[in-house]
């Protein structure tokens, strides 16, 4: 797959970033831009509205209908300064390879492209283009930025780069009410139905993490994708290829890593063969949904989510061939931001079934034991699940740190093709949200 990245020069831009090099120039030369402000991409594409804005100093970006279908996510970004590939570089937007032809730019990055380009003081730019999977997409991207209307910073109203507050100040503590359970349901169908199956090194688990990127973008966390490489395997049953899978991890705002704080993870990988709604689109959905609750609620300490990539095995008989993210996520981290975490929650089948399966590796683990009272006090009941190694929460818990698990409980369509959105049942996806902001609530 190849890649390049370039910028628009045309019309009045021309003038305005010097792009007027007549065409015995040298190929491809560095394009200057001036601070172009803070300038948000609001096209109309085939009618369609904006789903989602968001807005921090550095980086706007709107998510529109009509792109997620299409696979793109579309972002302006605000004075890039200099140079466009070395401004997407210094973001760390631009990859292996950029390349400036005839305007476009094109940048690679492993199996992802992106494409930008000018258009008046409006820096348009589509990324995560799996050009792997799609190799027209590029061509796509490009027409569809070509034909985006300019705005001016006069249309940005009261947005400007810096000044984006949370729509209320954070000042009540979490309480288990604060669970919506049709915003977990919404990302079931979405992942289940709409996505489907999600191998780890899959396009369409690509697609999945900037979904759910975007939902925690959306809430106003920081968004932090994690390579991961995973090697060729079984899974399942089906062959499965060596390549890249990644985990999504999203901290508050202000998070300080070294501080204490509590982790709550969830697998998005699913087994080749099946569209994982209850395995695992149920615990991601009960993971958006607390980050719902908790962007505008205090809870005792902060929280990190992670959806974790390559839960699942790549083996049918080595046990270690499997939870390649989270066991990732460990060892990368620094011994400080080791030390900080108090406790983690692997959220895994939390969809099925009347009593809430709490469980973890031994029965003396303080966040089994924090769960089982946390459950007490939110009115769930229970069931403890002891010798529970086979989820993420093992990762943390095998290096020592206090880890459990919530689900387990088993069902007809595990791992298969009946693993369907009607498996997931909403009553008990409630029982597990509450459970769990019954445990990050300030006591
Ligand atoms: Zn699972």
């Amino acid at each position: 797959m190849r890649t390049a990245v370039a910028l628009l020069c045309a019309g009045s831009a021309a003038v305005a970033f010097g792009c007027t090099a007549p065409a015995d120039e040298p190929r491809d030369p560095p394009v200057q831009l001036p601070s172009v402000g803070f300038v948000l991409f609001d096209p109309e594409l085939d009618g369609a509205q904006p789903v989602t804005t968001t807005v921090d100093p550095d980086h706007v970006s709107t998510t529109y209908e009509w792109a997620e279908h299409q696979g793109f996510t579309l972002s302006q970004q605000p004075d890039p300064g200099s140079d466009l590939c070395e401004a997407l570089a210094a973001r760390r937007m631009a990859g292996d390879s950029c390349t400036v032809t005839d305007g476009v730019m094109v940048t690679r990055m492993e199996e992802m492209s992106g494409v930008a380009l000018v258009r008046g003081a409006t820096l348009l730019f589509a990324s995560g283009l799996v050009t792997e999977a799609d190799a027209g997409l590029l061509d796509r991207a490009t027409e569809a930025l070509r034909a985006a209307p300019e705005t001016t910073l006069d249309d940005l109203g009261d947005v400007r780069a810096g000044t984006a507050a949370p729509a209320e100040p954070v000042t009540a503590p979490v309480v288990p009410d604060d669970f919506e359970v049709a915003t977990a349901m919404k990302a079931v169908r979405h992942l289940a139905g709409t996505i489907g199956p999600r191998e780890a090194t899959s396009p369409a688990y690509a697609r999945a993490a900037r979904w759910v990127g975007r939902q925690f973008d959306r809430l106003g966390y920081t968004v932090q994708r994690q390579r991961i490489a995973v090697p060729a395997g079984s899974s399942w049953g089906v062959p499965v290829d060596a390549g890249r899978s990644l985990n999504v991890v999203a901290r508050p705002p202000g998070f300080e890593p070294e501080q204490p704080h509590l982790v709550v993870g969830a697998h998005l990988d699913t087994v080749p063969q099946a569209p994982g709604a209850e395995d695992n689109a149920s615990g991601i959905g009960v993971m958006l949904a607390v980050a719902e609750a908790t962007a505008l609620r205090h809870t005792r300490l902060p929280v990190v989510f992670v959806a974790f990539g390559a839960e699942e095995p790549r083996s049918g008989t080595d046990p270690e061939q499997h939870h390649f993210g989270s066991r990732a996520y460990v060892r990368t981290l620094s011994p400080g931001e080791r030390d900080a975490i108090r406790g983690m929650v692997s959220l895994d089948r939390v969809g099925v079934g009347a009593r809430v399966p709490v469980g973890s590796a031994d029965d003396t683990d303080p966040v089994q034991r924090q769960l089982l009272a946390a459950a007490r006090h939110a009115g769930v009941p229970t069931t403890p699940d002891p010798d529970q190694r086979s989820s993420d929460h093992w990762s943390f818990v095998r290096t020592g740190l206090p880890g459990a698990r919530l689900g387990s409980t088993p069902y007809v369509g595990y791992h298969s093709a009946q693993d369907v959105v009607s498996v997931v049942e909403p009553a008990q996806v409630e029982r597990v949200g509450r459970l769990l902001l019954a445990w990050l609530a300030p006591r």
